[in-house]
């Protein structure tokens, strides 16, 4: 496992059309971002967010990577890009690229953060064509619930104040 990075402008905006084009499928989500101001921060910081994303992921990577080996969960690669973003909701994933998005803007902590890597790299390792969302969601919770993933979760989510 080796999860990079990136910050992306045009998936940014492609982001935040999907979101003002598709408002209904983030009605009911439980964190949403609507405010494209969000999207000029974050590309006037790009670095330093990079750089809080990285901090706070590359510590747990190791141990995120050896969790996953038990649960037999596999990624379709070695490598995963992670764009970090700044609308719309916590995470979100690409099988066909395998890539993930994490928005960093808004999130309550690092752990949160995270933990939303942690989710939409489930997601990958999971994914089966023709799954429903609720199905997709569903096999993402099952996986954080068994151990040892359960106890890095535990933990980051103890991390909430931070
Ligand atoms: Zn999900």
């Amino acid at each position: 496992m080796n999860v990079v990075f990136k910050y992306s402008f045009v998936a940014e905006v492609e982001k935040y059309s999907y979101l003002i084009m598709h408002p209904k499928e983030f009605k009911d989500l439980r964190s949403v971002v609507w405010d494209p101001f969000y999207i000029l921060v974050s590309s006037l910081s790009k670095r330093s967010r990079l750089s809080w994303a990285e901090d706070i992921w590359r510590p747990i990577e190791p141990e995120v990577a050896r969790a996953f080996k038990v649960l037999k969960l596999e990624l379709p690669k070695e490598e995963v890009v992670c764009y970090i973003y700044s609308t719309g909701c916590e995470g979100w994933y690409t099988p066909s690229k395998s890539c993930i998005y994490a928005r960093i803007t808004k999130c309550k902590s690092r752990g949160e953060f995270a933990l939303t890597i942690i989710h939409e790299l489930a997601h990958l390792a999971t994914y089966k064509i023709g799954q429903s969302h609720m199905e997709g969601e569903n096999t993402v919770d099952e996986c954080m619930a068994r151990f040892p993933l359960s106890d890095i979760v535990t933990r980051l989510e103890s991390l909430s104040h931070i």
